[in-house]
C-alpha cells in the first residue's frame, strides 16, 4: 500500500491504484474468453457479453500470456487491465457465468415481444428440390384471418405484450398479397396503433411477387426486412427456380430487390445464398453487382447457408471466405457467421412466438412435418388464446443446452445449444459439427465485419 501511495501523486490516483490492486485479488478470466491469432492480429472475443477487440499480434500475445500466467496486470498496465475489466474479459471471482447464461435464457424466452409467423399458403410458384414443403394448393380463409385477429386482441389485452412482429412465410406468402397479407397487416397495425404497441412486418420470400405495386405499399404496411434466397450463381439459381414464361428467376428476384430498396429507404435485405459445394463460384458477385447499385449495397447483407442435405467439407471454407471478401469489397454487408445474441437457440423457444398455418393450425417449428399434421400442435380458441396439445409450447421452451457438453463449451452463449425440435426428439449432437467453417475463422470474420461497420 505504501508503494502505491509513493507512486501515485494525487488522492484520486491513490484510490484508483488501490482499487486495481484490491480487485485483482478477486478477478478471474471469463470462461467464455476466446483468443485467436491470425496474420498480424490477435482477436479477443467474448460471446456472453458480446465484447470483441483486435490488437496487434505482439501486444495481444503478451497480454494473453500475462493473463494465462496470472501476472499482476493491474501493476504492469493499469490501462489495459481496466479495459479488460470494463469489457468483462476479467470478471469478479465469485461470478457464476453458467448461472448467468441460464438467467439470460429465462429472461429471453419470457420477453413480452410477440412474434407471429403467418403462412397464407403452403403453395409456391417454384418447386426447389431441397424444399421440405409439399406444395399443396391452399389459401388462408376469412375465418382463419378472423381467428388471427382474435389472437392479436388476446396478446394485446390479456398477455399485455410490448411489441408485435409478424413474419410472412409459406409456401410463397406474396402469392396472396391482396387477399391475406395486405388486409391482415392493415387490421393488425390498426390494433397495435390503438394500443400504442410498436409493430414490425417482415417476410421470407422468393421475391417473385414483389412487384412495383406491392413495393409502393410496403412503407404503409410497415415492412422493414426481407429474407430472400439465391440458390447459387445465376445459372444454378435458374436450374432450381424456374417457371414457364420466366426468363430468369435470378434477375427477377434482384430487379425486385432493387425496386424495394429504391422505394423504401428503411428496408434492409438478407440475401441468403443456399449453397452446395457445386453451385457457388465467384461469378455470383458480379451477377449480383450488376443488379444492385452501390448506393443500396450497405442495406443488403449476404449470408451463405449450406443446404441441409449437403455433407460437410471443411476445405470449402476458403472458397466461402474469398467470395464473402469480394462481396465486402463491393460494398455489401456480409455475415459468414453471426453469434446468437438473443440467448435463445431459436425463436421457437420464446413463449410469445407461434406460427399460424393457412388452415388455422398453430405450430412452433416451420421446418418440419408439423405443417402437415392432421392433429395440430395448437389451436386458436374462441377468446383468442392458444390451446397447446400436450404442453407442446413448454417442451419447445426447455433449455437444450443443459447437457454436459454444452455447459462445458466455451461457445455456449453464441450458440445456446441444439435446435429445440431436435431436443424434444432427444437427439444429441453438436451444432458446429455440421458447418463447413471453423469456429475461429467465423469469429475473425465477425469481428472484422464489426470493425468495418464502425468505420462506415
Ligand atoms: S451445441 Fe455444440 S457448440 Fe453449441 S453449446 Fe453445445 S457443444 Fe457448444
Ligand atoms: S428446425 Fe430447429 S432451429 Fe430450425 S426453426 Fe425449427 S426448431 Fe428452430
Amino acid at each position: 500500500m505504501n508503494k502505491i501511495i509513493k507512486f501515485a501523486t494525487t488522492q484520486r490516483e491513490v484510490i484508483t491504484y488501490y482499487h486495481i490492486i484490491v480487485s485483482l485479488v478477486y478477478m478471474k478470466q471469463s470462461r467464455y474468453n476466446h483468443y485467436i491469432e491470425n496474420g498480424d492480429w490477435s482477436y479477443w472475443y467474448n460471446p456472453l457479453y458480446n465484447q470483441f477487440s483486435r490488437l496487434p499480434i505482439e501486444l495481444g500475445r503478451k497480454l494473453n500470456s500475462f493473463l494465462d500466467q496470472h501476472v499482476d496486470l493491474g501493476n504492469v498496465s493499469p490501462v489495459f487491465y481496466q479495459k479488460l475489466v470494463d469489457s468483462n474479459f476479467l470478471i469478479e471471482e465469485d461470478v457464476d457465468e453458467i448461472e448467468l447464461v441460464r438467467s439470460y435464457y429465462q429472461k429471453a424466452i419470457e420477453k413480452k415481444n410477440a412474434f407471429l409467423i403467418i403462412m397464407p399458403t403452403l403453395n409456391c410458384n417454384y418447386k426447389c428440390w431441397y424444399c421440405i414443403q409439399d406444395h399443396i394448393v391452399s389459401m388462408m380463409s376469412n375465418d382463419t384471418m378472423e381467428a388471427i385477429l382474435r389472437h392479436v386482441d388476446y396478446m394485446i389485452n390479456v398477455e399485455k405484450i410490448e411489441r408485435f412482429h409478424i413474419d410472412w412465410f409459406g409456401g410463397e406468402p406474396f402469392r396472396f398479397y391482396n387477399q391475406v397479407i395486405k388486409p391482415l397487416s392493415k387490421s393488425i397495425i390498426a390494433k397495435c396503433n390503438e394500443a400504442g404497441i410498436p409493430f414490425k412486418n417482415s417476410s421470407t420470400t422468393n421475391a417473385y411477387f414483389l412487384t412495383d405495386k406491392v413495393s409502393k405499399d410496403l412503407e404503409e404496411l410497415k415492412f422493414s426486412f426481407f429474407q430472400i434466397t439465391l440458390d447459387g450463381d445465376k445459372l444454378n439459381h435458374g436450374q432450381v427456380k424456374f417457371m414457364e414464361g420466366l426468363d430468369s428467376a435470378f434477375d427477377r428476384a434482384l430487379i425486385n430487390i432493387e425496386r424495394i430498396l429504391e422505394d423504401n429507404k428503411d428496408v434492409t435485405i438478407l440475401l441468403r445464398i443456399n449453397y452446395t459445394h457445386k453451385n457457388l463460384s465467384s461469378s455470383i458477385v458480379e451477377e449480383v453487382c450488376c443488379r444492385i447499385p452501390l448506393k443500396y449495397r450497405d442495406r443488403v447483407t449476404i449470408m451463405p447457408k449450406k443446404v441441409w442435405q449437403e455433407g460437410v467439407d471443411k476445405s470449402f471454407e476458403s472458397v466461402l471466405c474469398n467470395i464473402m471478401q469480394e462481396f465486402t469489397d463491393k460494398g455489401f454487408r456480409v455475415s459468414l457467421w453471426s453469434p446468437i445474441q438473443s440467448f435463445m437457440p431459436c425463436y421457437v423457444s420464446s413463449k410469445y412466438y407461434k406460427a399460424i398455418n393457412f388452415n388455422g393450425n398453430v405450430l412452433k417449428c416451420t421446418a418440419c412435418n408439423d405443417l402437415y399434421c392432421s392433429e395440430p400442435r395448437g389451436v386458436i380458441c374462441h377468446d383468442g388464446s392458444i390451446r397447446w396439445l400436450d404442453d407442446f409450447d413448454k417442451k419447445t421452451s426447455e433449455a437444450s443446452f443443459e447437457t454436459e457438453d454444452c455447459l462445458e463449451c466455451k461457445r455456449l452463449p453464441a450458440c445456446m445449444g441444439i435446435c429445440p425440435r431436435d431436443h424434444i426428439q432427444k437427439m444429441k449432437y453438436c451444432k458446429y459439427n455440421n458447418e463447413d467453417g471453423h469456429f475461429e475463422t467465423s469469429v475473425i470474420a465477425y469481428i472484422e465485419e464489426q470493425y468495418r461497420r464502425m468505420r462506415d
